[in-house]
C-alpha cells in the first residue's frame, strides 16, 4: 500500500541520515607530494570516520592552475591507497566547478558583504603600516583591515577601464553591519583530539581580516571553495592541521552568510621531523613516494607517526 511504502521510505532514508552522521574528509591541493604530516592527517580522518561508522571522502583542492600538477594529483591517488584508505569515487576536483564558487560569491556580493580591492600586496603592506594597529601576519600573508573609506562606483568602473585588476574581498565591516548582534554569536564547535572533548568557540573572523575570495582570473579562493564543498558534501567533521585553525574563524562567518551549515572541527598538531621543524612539501627525501620506493611499509608509517596499526 501507498502507506507502507512511504513508511519504509521514511525507514530508508532514516537510515541514511544515521549513516551519514559521521562525514569527513582530507583535501590536499596537488602541489606537490604528500609527505607523512598529509598521511598523519588523512589516516586521521579516516580512522575516525571508520571507528564512527561514517564516510570519508577524499576531495581535490585544485583551484591555483599556476601550482597544481596532473602527477601531483596521480601521486595523491596512489599514496593515499598505499596507505590502505579507501573512499568514494568519483572524486571532486574543485577546478571542474568554478562556476559553482562564483555562484557563491554572487551570492556574497547580492548581500553586500564583498568588495573590489585594486591594491596590489605592496600597498596592502604600506596601508598596514600606516594602520594605528600593529600589522598582523595572517594565515594569507599581511592582513588587510579594509579601507577606510569605500571607493565610488565611477572610480571602480574607469579602474576595471583601464584593466586594472582586482580581488574580491569579504568586508568584516559589512558583514557585522549585516549580522547585527549575531556576528558576536558566531559559534563552532572544536573538538579536542587528547582529552576526546568539544569545546564551543567564539568565532573572532575579524582577526584574519578582509581575505580574498576571488580575483579577476581565478573566481574563488581556498575559503570560499572549502566552505562551498563542504556544505555540498553534507561534511559534518573537519579534521585538519593546526595551521588552518585560524581559517575556521572566516569560515564559520562564510556559513553564516551563505546560510551554510558549520561542521565540528578539529585541529590537529603538526607533526615535526627529526630536527623538530614541521614537515614541508620541499623536503623531498621525506614524501610518502620516497618512503615506499625506499621499502618502507604502509604499517610503518602508521607506526612512525604514532598511529595505532
Ligand atoms: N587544501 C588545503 C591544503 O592543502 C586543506 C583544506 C582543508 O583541510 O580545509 O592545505
Amino acid at each position: 500500500s501507498r502507506n507502507s511504502a512511504s513508511r519504509s521510505n521514511t525507514r530508508n532514508s532514516l537510515a541514511r541520515l544515521g549513516a551519514m552522521s559521521f562525514i569527513t574528509r582530507f583535501a590536499p591541493s596537488p602541489t606537490g607530494l604528500l609527505h607523512l604530516g598529509h598521511a598523519y592527517s588523512a589516516i586521521l580522518a579516516h580512522d575516525a570516520a571508520r571507528k564512527a561508522g561514517g564516510e570519508f571522502i577524499l576531495r581535490i583542492e585544485d583551484i591555483d592552475a599556476t601550482r597544481c600538477r596532473p602527477e601531483f594529483e596521480a601521486a595523491i591517488y596512489e599514496d593515499l591507497a598505499w596507505l590502505g584508505l579507501r573512499w568514494p569515487e568519483p572524486v571532486r576536483r574543485q577546478s571542474e566547478h568554478f562556476d559553482d564558487y562564483a555562484g557563491a560569491l554572487e551570492k556574497l556580493r547580492k548581500l553586500g558583504v564583498v568588495y573590489r580591492c585594486f591594491l596590489t600586496r605592496k600597498e596592502i603592506a604600506a596601508a598596514s603600516l600606516s594602520a594605528p594597529h600593529e600589522p598582523g601576519e595572517g594565515p594569507d600573508g599581511i592582513i588587510y583591515t579594509g579601507p577606510s573609506h569605500p571607493m565610488s562606483r565611477d572610480e571602480e568602473d574607469s579602474r576595471i577601464a583601464r584593466g586594472e585588476s582586482f580581488a574580491w574581498r569579504l568586508s568584516i565591516k559589512y558583514s557585522q553591519d549585516l549580522l547585527g548582534e549575531d556576528f558576536a554569536r558566531l559559534v563552532f564547535v572544536e573538538r579536542d583530539a587528547g582529552s576526546n572533548t568539544e569545546r564551543a568557540m567564539t568565532a573572532r573572523p575579524e582577526l584574519l581580516g578582509d581575505v580574498i575570495l576571488g580575483r579577476k582570473d581565478t573566481p574563488t579562493s581556498y575559503h570560499l571553495s572549502v566552505v562551498h564543498d563542504d556544505a555540498l558534501q553534507d561534511v559534518t567533521h573537519v579534521i585538519r592541521g593546526d595551521d588552518l585553525r585560524a581559517s575556521t574563524h572566516i569560515h564559520v562567518l562564510l556559513q553564516k552568510l551563505l546560510g551554510l551549515p558549520t561542521p565540528i572541527y578539529r585541529h590537529h598538531a603538526l607533526l615535526t621531523g627529526p630536527d623538530g621543524k614541521r614537515y614541508a612539501k620541499r623536503e623531498r627525501s621525506l614524501t610518502l613516494a620516497a618512503l615506499r620506493e625506499a621499502g618502507v611499509s604502509a604499517a610503518d608509517i602508521r607506526f612512525r607517526i604514532g598511529l595505532p596499526v
